[in-house]
């Protein structure tokens, strides 16, 4: 994947933890589900009861790890993280089951990405906190059944469609987080700035909302970026032109749009008539990997309501030509 400045997925420079809420009063944004977490954590500690398993279901960078953490902390249990791609052996997910107290919570960040042999014990563990251990080999292997402490599961995937339904069914609280709103955005922005202790004004602010892609750590990423442009200018806030000269010289345009969101809607825009293309042709076109596409391009694209998904597949509309600054083509597809 492409270098991109504008990407939810965390990058080595996020200093992620120097923001990070650490209750859900000042988690910003998603008010249903943080009502509903909030209801479901109270009952859960007033009955001192095990929260059900809880999946997190979005695009990168909205606040699942973050959600996953206050969970746990107004719980008053352990946090223990690890990932999909992390656990190898049936072993691995087997050596940390055991090693749970009581209520504490264990989030598997990119749940879709388990074996199957691994997701094959997480069944029992999830839904009879038991463990069905296979021990030895060949004809002297016995299966012995371990009791495991009452704990929380917090899943979190980017792409609910790749989870089995045996496992998203076992999830009793599933919680889907949408893109921030640029008011959400502005709050997370300014309450950065005075983290970081730099002055910030109420435009520049939105500017750097408005140019966050609906998304917290793109939001948390600008704001460290515009700093730097402001610091070396001298400034003691950052304003709106601060803002606005930075993300123009680092090619994130007014709402967001960084060099490969460009490409790949020109690409559709001006070698296929504006679609309806199909995901792979575009792939090809672009030389980007279809994943990536799928997961860090498209779905901004489609809540913005520049691309549609359709059977026949990818189609641009109205509102990308004009934003492409070109005529809007006429006819049944425009
Ligand atoms: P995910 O797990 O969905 O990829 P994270 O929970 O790691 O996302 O959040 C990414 C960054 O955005 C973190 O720095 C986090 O502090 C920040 N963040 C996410 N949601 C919020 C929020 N609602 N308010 C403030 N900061 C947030």
């Amino acid at each position: 994947t492409p270098e991109r400045l504008v990407t939810g997925e965390e990058r080595p420079e996020d200093l992620d933890a120097t923001i990070r809420p650490q209750t859900l009063g000042d988690f910003v944004g998603q008010a249903a589900a943080r009502a509903n977490l909030d209801v479901f954590i109270r009952a859960a500690r007033a009955r001192g009861e095990a929260l059900d398993h809880v999946l997190f279901v979005g695009p990168p960078g909205l606040g699942k790890t973050t959600l996953a953490q206050i969970v746990s902390r107004e719980l008053g249990v352990n946090f223990r993280a690890t990932s999909g791609p992390v656990i190898a052996k049936a072993g691995d997910l087997a050596a940390l089951l055991t090693n749970l107290e009581e209520r504490d919570v264990l989030f598997i960040d990119e749940i879709h990405r388990m074996s199957p042999a691994v997701e094959e014990i997480l069944y029992p563990a999830m839904e009879d906190f038991q463990l069905d251990l296979i021990i030895g080999e060949g004809p002297a292997a016995r299966s012995v059944r371990i009791d495991l402490a009452k704990f929380t599961l917090v899943g979190a995937t980017t792409r609910l469609g790749l989870l089995t339904t045996p496992l998203r069914d076992r999830f009793g609280i599933p919680v889907r987080l949408d893109f921030y709103t640029t008011e959400e955005l502005e709050h997370i922005v300014k309450r950065g700035a005075r983290i970081m202790g730099i002055g910030m004004t109420a435009d520049g602010a939105t500017e750097i909302a408005r140019r966050s892609r609906g998304t917290p750590r793109i939001a948390g990423r600008l704001l460290r970026r515009v700093r730097d442009f402001a610091v070396v200018a001298g400034k003691e806030a950052i304003d709106r032109d601060t803002a606005d000269a930075a993300l123009s010289r680092l090619d994130v345009d007014s709402i967001g749009l960084d060099a490969l969101d460009m490409r790949y809607l020109t690409t559709i825009a001006s070698s296929f008539g504006g679609g309806p293309v199909g995901i792979e042709t575009i792939a090809a076109a672009l030389s980007e990997p279809r994943d990536a596409i799928e997961e860090i391009v498209e779905p901004f694209l489609i809540q913005r309501g520049f691309v549609q998904r359709t059977p026949r597949g990818r189609l641009l509309t109205a509102h990308a030509f004009r934003h492409l600054g070109l005529a809007v083509p006429s006819g049944p597809d425009a």
